[in-house]
C-alpha cells in the first residue's frame, strides 16, 4: 500500500541510543538534557532567535491565541488543517475569513484589510505546503492597525524566506513535529519568536505559568515535550539531510514526469528556499479529481485530499462564503511523497494521472 506519506523512522538502536540516557538519568520529562540538547540542534540548524519546543502542533496555535488573540476576532485563511480554526473557536476567539489567492493558495493579503474591525485582535495564516503567505504585506497591514500576526507554520520545518528562516517572521510563528511532518518527534511541535519579552511569555505559558516550583507568572498550560518525544525528535535529526534531499529527488520526479497541460502544481513564491513538504496537484474538477483518486485506489495507491474541506465550511464554523478556497479544495490532492518511495512507484502514479488527464 502507498499512502500519502509514510513516517520517516531511524533503526532502533539509534532510537535506544538516545532514549537510554533518559532511562539511565530517571528522568522523562520537565525539559530534560534530551529535550533540551534537541532545542539546541533545532535553534543552531533552522538559525532562529527564540524556540520552546512542544507536545504538538496545535497547543502552540492556542498558547499564541491565549496571548494575542484576547477573545476577539482573529482573521484567518479557510484553507489549512483544521487545526488553524479549531484553535480559533476553542480559544474563545471568532474566526473571520479572508478567501486565498488561487495559485500561491495562501491567504490573499489584498483582502484582509477590509475584513478588519474594531473587534479584530489578530491575523493567524498559515504557509501552506511550506509556501510563504506575502509576509511583508502582512506586516505592513498589521502595523497600520496594531494587530499581532501568528503563523501557522506548521508545514515550514527547514523552509527559508528572504534568506532566513520562515519561523523568524509574524510575533509568533508554530510548527508542529507530528509523525506525518517532515522532521517529527512521534507527537510533537514548536514555538518561535523574536522577541525576548514574547518568549518570555510563551514559555511561562507552556509550563503551567511556573516561575520556579512556588510562584506563579500568569496563566499557563502543560505544552512540555517528553524526553521519549525528544528522542525520536533527536535520532530523525541525525537523517536530516537525507530526509531532505530523498523527498527533493521525488519532486523533481513529479515535476518532470506529470503532464501539466490540465493539472496545476503549487505555485512557490519567489525568495523561497522550499522544503519539499507536499506535492500538492489542483485537477480542473472535482469529477477528475474523483476519477484519479478511484483509479489509483483500484492500484492501492492513496493520495490525499488536503485540504479538504474548506474550513469556513464545517458545521461548528458558520463562515461566510469562500469561492476560491472552496473551489481549490474540492480539486487538490496531494501526492504520496516521502523517504524510500521507489521510482517504480512514482512512475505507476504518474502514468496513470497523465493518462486521465489527457
Ligand atoms: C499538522 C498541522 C497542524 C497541527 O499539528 P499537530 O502537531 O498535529 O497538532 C496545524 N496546522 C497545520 C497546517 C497542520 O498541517
Amino acid at each position: 500500500m502507498i499512502n500519502v506519506t509514510k513516517t520517516f523512522l531511524p533503526t532502533l538502536e539509534e532510537y535506544n541510543s538516545y532514549v537510554k540516557r533518559a532511562w539511565d538519568k530517571v528522568w522523562l520529562t520537565n525539559r530534560g538534557e534530551l529535550t533540551l540538547e534537541l532545542e539546541d540542534k533545532l535553534k543552531n540548524h533552522l538559525a532562529v532567535n527564540h524556540i520552546i519546543i512542544t507536545n504538538n502542533g496545535t497547543i502552540p496555535i492556542q498558547i499564541a491565541l491565549k496571548l494575542f488573540g484576547n477573545g476577539g476576532e482573529i482573521i484567518t485563511t479557510p484553507f489549512s488543517y483544521v487545526a488553524t480554526s479549531a484553535a480559533i473557536v476553542w480559544e474563545n476567539c471568532k474566526p473571520v475569513f479572508v478567501d486565498i489567492h488561487p495559485e500561491y493558495l495562501t491567504i490573499d493579503e489584498t483582502k484582509i484589510e477590509e475584513a478588519i474591525t474594531s473587534k479584530t485582535t489578530a491575523i493567524l495564516a498559515t504557509h501552506v505546503f511550506g509556501n510563504p503567505c506575502h509576509i511583508t504585506a502582512i506586516e505592513s497591514i498589521a502595523s497600520k492597525y496594531n494587530l499581532k500576526v501568528i503563523y501557522d507554520a506548521a508545514h515550514c520545518f527547514g523552509v527559508n524566506y528572504n534568506n532566513q528562516s520562515i519561523f523568524n517572521y509574524g510575533d509568533v510563528s508554530t510548527c508542529s513535529f507530528h509523525a506525518t511532518k517532515i522532521f517529527h518527534t512521534g507527537e510533537g511541535g514548536a514555538l518561535f519568536c523574536n522577541d525576548q519579552n514574547i518568549y518570555d511569555k510563551l514559555y511561562y505559558s507552556h509550563n503551567f505559568g511556573h516561575n520556579g516550583p512556588l510562584d506563579f507568572h500568569g496563566l499557563g498550560i502543560n505544552a512540555k515535550v517528553s524526553e521519549l518525544q525528544s528522542a525520536i525528535g533527536l535520532a530523525v535529526f541525525d537523517h536530516i539531510d537525507t530526509i531532505f534531499s530523498e523527498r527533493k529527488k521525488v519532486v523533481e520526479f513529479y515535476n518532470s514526469q506529470l503532464n501539466f497541460t490540465n493539472l496545476k502544481p503549487l505555485k512557490i513564491r519567489e525568495n523561497t528556499e522550499w522544503n519539499y513538504s507536499y506535492y500538492p496537484v489542483v485537477f480542473d474538477s472535482e469529477a477528475t479529481l474523483l476519477e484519479i483518486q478511484k483509479e489509483l485506489q483500484s492500484e492501492n495507491i492513496f493520495p490525499r485530499r488536503y485540504f479538504y474541506p474548506s474550513l469556513n465550511t464545517i458545521n461548528y464554523i458558520k463562515g461566510a462564503k469562500m469561492p476560491i478556497s472552496e473551489s481549490v479544495a474540492s480539486r487538490i490532492l496531494c501526492l504520496p511523497l516521502y523517504v524510500g518511495l521507489p521510482t517504480s512507484d512514482l512512475k505507476r502514479i504518474t502514468s496513470i494521472i497523465n493518462k486521465i488527464i489527457c
